[in-house]
C-alpha cells in the first residue's frame, strides 16, 4: 500500500437529522392519477445452453492500471491520481508509482477508474422485453408484462432475458446485479435464470421470487406461501455465499401478501440463511398497507432486509427502517417514468438516516443503465428543489450531489446486498470489480469535476474497460463474448408474444449482434 501518497478526499455527507418539512416538496403520497454443489459456468443443469463465448482473460491475470484518476469510493483512500494493481481476481494495491514487472500495464491517463456499479433491484427476465413501454403506467405495465406475457416465458426465455440484461449491464459498467426474479414459473425457470448469470460473467445476487403464472394471485393480498423450490435452489445450486452468484429471497411482505404469509415467508428465508428484499410503498396501495410499520410491530424488521421503492412509505416508517439497520433501493428512473408508483424517496431516506442504493427495476420501461438512474434521481431532486411555486429553499432537508450518487450506485449497493466485504469500492483485498471511463471523450472533457462529469454526461460508450473479480468482460470499449444475444433476444421476444396470442413488435433489420470486435483502435 502506498497510502502515504494518497490524498484524502472529503465528500459531503448529507445529515442524518430527522425529517424536516421541505418547502415546495410534493406530498409523500403518489401521484393521484394513479455447498452442496453449485453450477459451474457453462454447465447447464436442465436447460440447453446456446451461449456464447466466455469472457476472455483468466481471472488470475496481473493487471496494472497506471496514471488514472481513481475514485476509490473508500473513505480512507479517497480520490487520487495513480495506479491500481489487480492480481488473482483481487485489488492488491493502490497508490502512485506502483511497479510490477509481471503485470500487463494499462495506460490509465485521461481515464477515471471507479468501482463497478451495483444495481440492487432488476427484474432481469425482462431483458428481451426491453423498451416496450416507455409511457406505461404501473397498472399498464402489470397488465402487459406480468399478467399477459409473464405466464408464457419458457425457461429458455428467462435465460435469454437474463443474458440480455447482463450483457447491457456489463457494457455500462454494472458489475453486480441483484436479479429480483419474479418469474419462478417452474424449477427449470430458476435453473435457467441462474445459469445465465454464471455464463454472462456478471456478479449476481439471484433473488428467488414468485411465479408470473396466475400473477394476480401472487400479489396484492395474496394468501399463497413463497414457492418451496427456494429450498432446492439453496441446497443444490447456491449454497456458497462467497461465490460470484449467490442467493437472496425476494419476498412479497405484508404489502403484497398478508401479515401471516409474510411472517412465514420471512421465517423460511431466515431459516435458509438468506437476505431478504421486498417491494414496499407502491403507490396508493402501499400508502394504505404501511408494510414497514407492520414489520416493525411484529419484530421482523432487520438488517438483512432491503426495502425497494418506499415511495409512499411514511417518514416515520423510513425512520423505523433506519433504526433496524435495513437498507433501501431507489429505482429513480422507473419511479419518475412510470406513473402510479410514487416519487423517488431518496431525500426522505437521507433525512431518515439512510444512504440508499439505486436500481433499474424493469428494462421493459426504462434503460438498464445506472448512469440514467443517477441522472433521474438528481433530476427529481432538482425538480423538487424548484418546487411547484419555484421555491429553491429546501430548509434542513438533506440533498445529494454527484459524488453521493456514485456512492449510492456502488458501495451502498454492496452494503444493501451484504457483499461490501468483497466489492463496492477500490480497496485492496476486495475483488477487482471495476470500470475505467475515458474522460477525454467529447461528452466528458475537460472533466473539471470527475463525479459530476460521470453523473451528468456518462454513458456506456465512455466505459472502456470492465472487470468482474479481475476477469475482463469489456476491453477497448468492446463487450467481450455476447455476440449471439441480440439474435436470441429478438427470437425469444417474438416467441413470447406469439405464445401470448399477440403480434410481436417489429424489429429493425440488422439487429444481430452487440460488441463488434476490432471496431476500436485501442486495446487494453
Ligand atoms: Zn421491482
Amino acid at each position: 500500500m502506498h497510502s502515504a501518497k494518497l490524498s484524502y478526499s472529503t465528500s459531503r455527507r448529507p445529515g442524518t437529522a430527522p425529517a424536516a418539512s421541505w418547502a415546495g416538496a410534493p406530498s409523500a403520497r403518489p401521484c393521484s392519477n394513479t455447498s452442496p454443489t453449485q453450477l459451474p459456468p457453462s454447465e447447464p443443469r436442465r436447460e440447453r445452453v446456446i451461449f456464447v463465448s466466455s469472457p476472455t482473460d483468466a481471472p488470475n491475470e496481473r493487471v496494472l492500471i497506471r496514471g488514472a484518476h481513481v475514485l476509490t469510493g473508500d473513505d480512507r483512500l479517497g480520490d487520487f491520481a495513480g495506479d491500481v494493481l489487480v492480481s488473482d481476481g483481487k485489488i492488491v494495491d493502490v497508490g502512485t508509482g506502483l511497479v510490477d514487472e509481471r503485470a500487463r500495464v494499462i495506460d490509465g491517463i485521461g481515464h477515471a477508474v471507479l468501482p463497478g456499479f451495483i444495481d440492487t433491484h432488476r427484474h432481469a427476465w425482462q431483458g428481451a422485453l426491453r423498451s416496450l413501454g416507455p409511457t406505461w403506467t404501473y397498472p399498464e405495465y402489470r397488465e402487459h408484462v406480468q399478467i399477459r406475457l409473464g405466464p408464457h416465458l419458457t425457461p429458455d426465455d428467462v435465460r435469454i432475458g437474463n443474458l440480455a440484461a447482463d450483457a447491457m449491464s456489463l457494457d455500462a459498467g454494472v458489475t453486480t446485479v441483484r436479479d429480483e426474479s419474479h418469474i419462478m414459473n417452474s424449477p427449470a425457470h430458476a435453473d435457467a435464470a441462474i445459469q445465465a448469470h454464471w455464463d454472462s460473467g456478471i456478479r449476481a445476487v439471484f433473488a428467488h421470487g414468485w411465479p408470473s403464472t396466475e400473477a394476480e394471485s401472487w400479489q396484492f393480498g395474496s394468501d399463497r406461501l413463497h414457492p418451496e423450490d427456494i429450498r432446492r435452489v439453496r441446497e443444490d445450486l447456491l449454497a456458497d455465499d462467497s461465490a460470484r452468484v449467490t442467493l437472496n429471497a425476494m419476498l412479497r411482505g405484508p404489502e403484497l401478501s398478508t401479515a401471516d404469509i409474510a411472517a412465514r415467508d420471512i421465517a423460511l428465508a431466515r431459516d435458509l440463511g438468506l437476505r431478504i428484499s421486498m417491494h414496499v410503498g407502491l403507490g396508493d396501495w402501499g400508502a394504505e398497507q404501511h408494510a414497514i410499520a407492520q414489520l416493525a410491530e411484529s419484530g421482523a424488521l432487520g438488517p438483512d432486509m432491503t426495502f425497494i421503492h418506499c415511495c409512499t412509505s411514511t417518514d416515520e416508517e423510513l425512520r423505523m427502517l433506519a433504526g433496524s439497520g435495513a437498507s433501501a433501493s431507489v429505482a429513480a428512473a422507473l419511479e419518475v417514468f412510470m406513473p402510479g408508483l410514487g416519487q423517488p424517496a431518496t431525500n426522505r431516506l437521507l433525512a431518515a438516516g439512510i444512504r440508499p442504493s439505486l436500481s433499474v427495476d424493469v428494462e421493459s420501461a426504462v434503460s438498464g443503465d445506472m448512469f440514467g438512474v443517477m441522472r433521474a434521481a438528481l433530476a427529481y431532486q432538482q425538480l423538487v428543489r424548484a418546487g411547484a411555486g419555484g421555491a429553491m429553499d429546501v430548509g434542513d432537508t438533506p440533498t445529494f450531489d454527484a459524488r453521493d450518487l456514485i456512492g449510492f450506485a456502488t458501495i451502498e449497493g454492496a452494503r444493501a446486498c451484504g457483499i461490501d466485504d468483497r466489492t463496492g469500492s477500490i480497496t485492496p483485498g476486495k475483488d477487482a470489480d471495476l470500470m475505467m471511463v475515458r474522460l477525454r471523450d467529447p461528452n466528458l472533457l475537460p472533466a473539471s469535476d470527475v463525479p459530476a462529469a460521470i453523473v451528468t454526461g456518462g454513458h456506456a460508450g465512455n466505459v472502456v474497460l470492465v472487470m468482474v473479480a479481475g476477469r475482463t468482460v469489456k476491453a477497448g470499449g468492446v463487450l467481450i463474448g455476447h455476440e449471439s444475444i441480440a439474435e436470441e433476444a429478438a427470437r425469444s421476444r417474438d416467441r413470447i408474444y406469439r405464445a401470448a396470442g399477440l403480434s410481436a413488435p417489429s424489429r429493425p433489420a440488422g439487429v444481430s449482434a452487440v460488441g463488434s470486435p476490432a471496431s476500436h483502435e485501442e486495446t487494453f
